[in-house]
């Protein structure tokens, strides 16, 4: 296990995969009965972007940096407001307003932010040393859950949660051959033991027939309500390198297709990095098909 997420956090794609969390917390809470959110693949749920980690790539810079120095329209605003509102919360205000961005909060973290009384967070990570951060965190953290387990087994021992509402996210580090595969059973064991459950899977964009087949492989499970969004910062290179990242959410809710036709195009003109940047937005099953 060489991944590690403080080389990377607060980037592109940490901005899309965190602002879609939050948008699905916030949904999760315009009702009364408590939920509980689980994060298979977890990190150490916050990040310094002034430590050495963040400042050899310096990824932030062109993710979170760049949104937080722009104005968006407002209709922007809205749909980032749950998100922003933890980083922003998570570091100082200078006197003129604008936000210090010294540490950013991993999705841990930030689901913790989002959660009311009575709801709950289950984090897990398998890296020894993130563990341990990870458990640091939430020492004394009665809403919050450690655990250390592999996280594809954690993602099945997890479901159904007791209280049969919620999100799941899978996040994993792709460092190893198969994760594609792995995902895609992930998926049909989720939707298996949480039929109703929002589950948001994470995936990165190199190479584009990986992803195609990944997506024939996702629709072949025959699940209903999958929705794809993805973003791609450049056209993809040929060496492999990170060109976007995509999400593919189980169950959104009803809500969040029309957010994301909104932030999808913003986010490809704030974080564009060269030539060939887009966004898509579409159902691989369910609903109706659309595309940006
Ligand atoms: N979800 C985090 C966030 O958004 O802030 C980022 C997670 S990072 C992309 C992936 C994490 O998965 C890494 O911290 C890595 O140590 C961990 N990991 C790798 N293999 C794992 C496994 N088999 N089970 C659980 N965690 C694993």
């Amino acid at each position: 296990m060489n991944y590690r997420h403080a080389y990377h956090a607060g980037n592109f794609a940490d901005v899309l995969k965190h602002a879609v969390l939050a948008l699905i917390i916030a949904h999760l809470k315009r009702k009364p009965q408590p939920f509980r959110v689980i994060d298979t693949h977890a990190g150490t749920g916050v990040y310094d972007l002034g430590a050495e980690e963040a400042g050899k790539t310096g990824e932030w810079r062109d993710g979170i940096g760049r949104i937080l120095a722009d104005t968006p329209p407002r209709d922007v605003v809205e749909i980032l407001a749950p998100y922003l509102e933890v980083v922003r919360a998570e570091n100082g205000t200078s006197e003129s307003g604008e936000a210090d961005l010294a540490r950013y909060p991993g999705s841990p973290l930030l689901a913790r932010r989002l959660l009311r009384r009575g709801d709950k967070l289950v984090v897990n990570e398998a890296h020894p040393e993130d563990g341990a951060l990870l458990k640091m965190l939430f020492k004394k953290d009665p809403a919050a859950k450690v655990l250390a387990l592999d996280g594809w087994m954690a993602l099945k021992s997890l479901l159904p949660p007791p209280e049969r509402r919620g999100v799941v996210l899978v996040d994993p580090p792709f460092e190893e051959a198969g994760e594609f595969h792995r995902l895609v059973e992930a998926l049909g064991a989720a939707h298996r033991r949480f039929a109703t459950g929002t589950v948001m899977l994470w995936y990165p964009i190199k190479d584009p027939r990986r992803v195609r087949a990944f997506h024939r492989d996702a629709a072949a499970l025959s699940i209903p309500k999958l929705l794809v969004a993805e973003l791609c910062v450049r056209a993809p290179l040929s060496e492999g390198a990170l060109a976007g990242s995509g999400l593919l959410i189980l169950n959104p809710p009803f809500t969040l297709e029309a957010a994301l036709e909104t932030l999808l195009p913003y986010l490809v003109r704030t974080l564009r990095q060269a030539p060939g940047a887009e966004s898509r937005l579409e159902w691989l099953t369910g609903e109706r098909r659309t595309s940006s």
